[in-house]
């Protein structure tokens, strides 16, 4: 059996920047990453929008309100100091009406409280910066930025190996047992014991955590974010990031178009419930994760409410007609036509539910004596990474 100081499961980004920052505060330290696939930031961390996010969605006192400002003015720092691609070119928040024009006056609050740097512009202003996006006014975040999110993650692990740290891939773990001073790891090709585990494993964050009787009043749903792009011609529509008035309701962002670091123009993604942790197409379907999903209790409450069906309604009829895409991505772009957008990739985003149907907003973590459960890296975990590793790291350090 091998043994180590400490062990983290999950090769994105969490799990790639909580290795680092261990052993940047324990030179010395025995660590481990162990990761499923045969690379690392192939799940969440690889197939996301790239979109260093600023701080203004989010609700202030939240834990992920503190980390996403912090992390994205360190990500930007990261990126530029590590040669991770960076384009630093603001993200707008367009309101088509006077309700819209509530709702950035709501973002704008909640940017102040969180410390963000974000101001309304008229739409005056908004034509100035996007030419071609439609509405009377917007929220203006300058620092939003696009970033190369798997550079970003691989570049994390190469400073952790540099610092010792031994990568297990293509080795998924298949039990957990804590007993005394640490924590057995079983996976598909050998033992490992660890005094302190880390979980940071995305979409089966629950089942991992499930294993040692913790995390059990949540469940994992996941919701595929399907994207459109711009084809070539119709990429100089978009200078930088278009984002919709959000629904405060719900934790997703809505359609918006967004150039990549490398130039290209997503529009998405979707947030349609996925009929498989890892159904990235939607012909995919996993009757056990169904068959799992639909045990518990808290998947009936959320998707019996009315609230929920009405926006799973619209967000189906977008994955099943690329017109209804269009329409909406139209709605901030008057000038897309037909034959402007085609399809594009698709990322999984791991939901954590509670058992009484509602979405957890907030990055959440749940610890037992020897182990530490990333249950809810809930998007922009890439923008929180640094402080949320830092912190995890110091959870790890009482354990040491
Ligand atoms: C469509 C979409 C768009 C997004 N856009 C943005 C954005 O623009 N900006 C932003 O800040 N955030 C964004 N996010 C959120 C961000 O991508 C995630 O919050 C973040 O990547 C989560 O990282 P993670 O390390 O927790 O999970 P993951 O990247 O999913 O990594 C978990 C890893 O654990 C491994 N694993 C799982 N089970 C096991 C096991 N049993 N044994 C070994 N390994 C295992 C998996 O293979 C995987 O590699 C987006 C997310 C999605 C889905």
């Amino acid at each position: 059996m091998e043994t180590f100081d400490l062990a983290v499961v999950g090769g994105g980004v969490i799990g790639a920047a909580t290795v680092r920052a261990c052993l940047q505060k324990h030179r010395g330290l025995k660590a481990c990453l162990i990761e499923r696939e045969p690379e690392l930031a192939r799940h969440q961390s690889g197939r996301n929008s790239g979109v260093v996010h600023v701080g203004y969605n989010q609700k202030p006192g939240t834990v992920k309100a503190r980390f996403v400002v912090e992390g994205s003015r360190r990500l930007r720092q990261y990126c530029r100091e590590h040669n991770v691609a960076l384009v630093e070119d603001g993200i707008l928040i367009v309101a088509k009406d006077e309700r819209e024009v509530a709702v950035l006056k709501e973002l704008k609050k909640r940017g102040d409280g969180n410390g963000a740097r974000v101001e309304i512009v008229d739409a005056e202003r908004l034509h100035e910066l996007e030419p071609q996006a439609a509405g009377i006014a917007a929220l203006l975040a300058p620092d939003g930025s696009s970033f190369d999110s798997r550079g970003y993650v691989l570049s994390l692990a190469e400073a952790g190996r540099e610092l010792g740290a031994t990568f297990f891939l293509s080795e998924a773990v298949q039990d957990l047992k804590e007993n005394g001073n640490g924590v057995e790891i079983q996976t598909s090709t050998r033992t490992i014991r660890a005094k302190v585990l880390v979980c940071a494993a995305g979409l089966y964050a629950d089942r991992l955590a499930h294993k040692l009787g913790m995390g059990l009043k949540y469940q994992m749903v996941p919701f595929r974010g399907e994207y459109h792009e711009l084809i070539p011609e119709r990429r100089d529509l978009v200078r930088a990031h278009i984002y919709p008035a959000p629904d405060l309701h719900f934790p997703f962002l809505g359609v918006h178009l967004s150039r990549t670091f490398d130039g290209r123009v997503l529009v998405g993604p979707g947030a349609v419930l996925a009929l498989g942790r890892e159904s990235y197409d939607k012909s995919q379907i996993n009757l056990s994760d169904i068959f799992e999903m639909a045990r518990r209790k808290g998947f009936w409450k959320l998707f019996l409410s009315k609230e929920f069906r009405d926006v799973a309604r619209q967000e189906w009829k977008k994955s099943l007609f690329a017109q209804a895409v269009l329409a909406e991505a139209q709605q901030l772009l008057p000038a897309l036509r037909n034959g402007d957008l085609v399809p594009s990739r698709a990322g999984i985003r791991a939901q954590l539910v509670s058992q009484d149907g509602q979405l957890v907003e907030d990055l959440t973590v749940e610890e037992s004596d020897r182990t530490i459960h990333v249950l809810n890296a809930v998007s922009p975990a890439l923008t929180c990474s640094l402080p949320f590793a830092d912190h995890l790291s110091e959870l790890v350090d009482k354990r040491l």
